[in-house]
């Protein structure tokens, strides 16, 4: 088995089967092992003191009694070594750094920028916090119907607060392909306008309704760079957070050399050789970017690994 990619593996035992045991649940949030990870505006809490490891920060249940009046949209994540862990979102702080229930305990940061140095399960872990509280911030009213919705199941439903609609909605990851694109000892790669100096990577795209995984594939990389391929193949997935995707990782083989930018979010894209690749891979290995599965494919392929 290959290993997880970067915020695959969090090592909670979910407990889906006892989200709605709702005594249960106000007994655990209240357990003195309990710990609780705050979510702020698609920022997650970080100790930062030990710069080399940086870990996640915690709050137990005594410190998390000054945060929300509404307990309900305490998030229950799951089991890990015998200890529960929640999230919350308390994106409603202007200053939460500055809060006395957070005050030097930590900072907030994107996890694209440390989970690279955290241990593996704690950045996974924060990967799935910060993809709940954005459902949650997305879904506060009814698709159907527009009324307000309240929190179900532990914080893993939204239920519509009109009795005549009553739907339930459940978190979402909308699907991506993520593809790299081979022929002979080359690969293509594009740069997104508005990226960093220097960042390129393997083409993407979400799929569409009534599409599968393939499919998107195919159509993607004709649509931005006009290369028919074939011999699509399953590499692995990554939850992606950024807000809330599912990246599925594939190798496509090119049918042609001819390549032309014709999508419009694309500054540029060219082929490059495994040698460039080489060199890139040094020069990047050490980039918060280096999480991705874009990353790990692309490793992959230089070093020959792929299937
Ligand atoms: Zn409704």
């Amino acid at each position: 088995m290959k290993p997880s990619n970067f915020f695959g593996e969090t090592g909670l035992d979910r407990m889906s089967e006892r989200r709605g045991d709702t005594v249960w649940l106000a007994e655990l949030k209240r357990a003195p092992d309990a710990l609780f990870s705050p979510v702020w505006r698609t920022r997650s809490f970080i100790d930062q003191s030990d710069a080399e490891t940086p870990r996640s920060a915690h709050l137990d249940a005594a410190a998390i009694a000054g945060l929300t009046d509404d307990e309900s949209e305490i998030i229950f994540l799951g089991y890990r070594s015998g200890v529960p862990y929640f999230s919350m979102d308390v994106s409603h702080l202007e200053e939460p750094e500055s809060h006395p229930s957070l005050i030097g305990k930590g900072e907030f940061a994107d996890i694209r920028d440390v989970s690279l140095f955290m241990p593996r399960e704690e950045g996974a872990m924060l990967a799935y916090a910060k993809a709940i509280a954005y459902w949650h911030h997305t879904h506060r009213f009814c698709g159907r119907c527009g009324s307000p919705t309240v929190t179900e199941e532990a914080g893993h439903v939204r239920r519509c607060g009109n009795p005549e609609c009553n739907t339930q909605h459940f978190p979402r990851t909308d699907s991506a392909v993520i593809m790299l694109v081979h022929r002979g000892d080359k690969v293509i790669l594009a740069r997104k306008k508005g990226w960093p100096e220097g960042r390129h990577s393997i083409l993407a795209g979400f799929v569409e309704p009534g599409e599968t995984l393939e499919g998107a594939v195919t159509r993607e990389v004709l649509e931005e760079v006009g290369v028919p391929v074939t011999n699509v193949r399953y590499h692995s997935s990554q939850p992606w957070p950024f807000p809330g995707n599912l990246m599925l990782g594939y190798f496509a083989e090119a049918l042609s050399d001819d390549l032309t930018v014709c999508d419009d979010e694309l500054e540029h894209a060219r082929w490059f050789t495994r040698d460039e690749l080489m060199e890139e891979a040094l020069a990047f290995r050490k980039q918060p970017t280096a999480v991705s599965i874009a990353r790990r494919l692309l490793a992959e392929w230089v070093t020959g690994e792929e299937p």
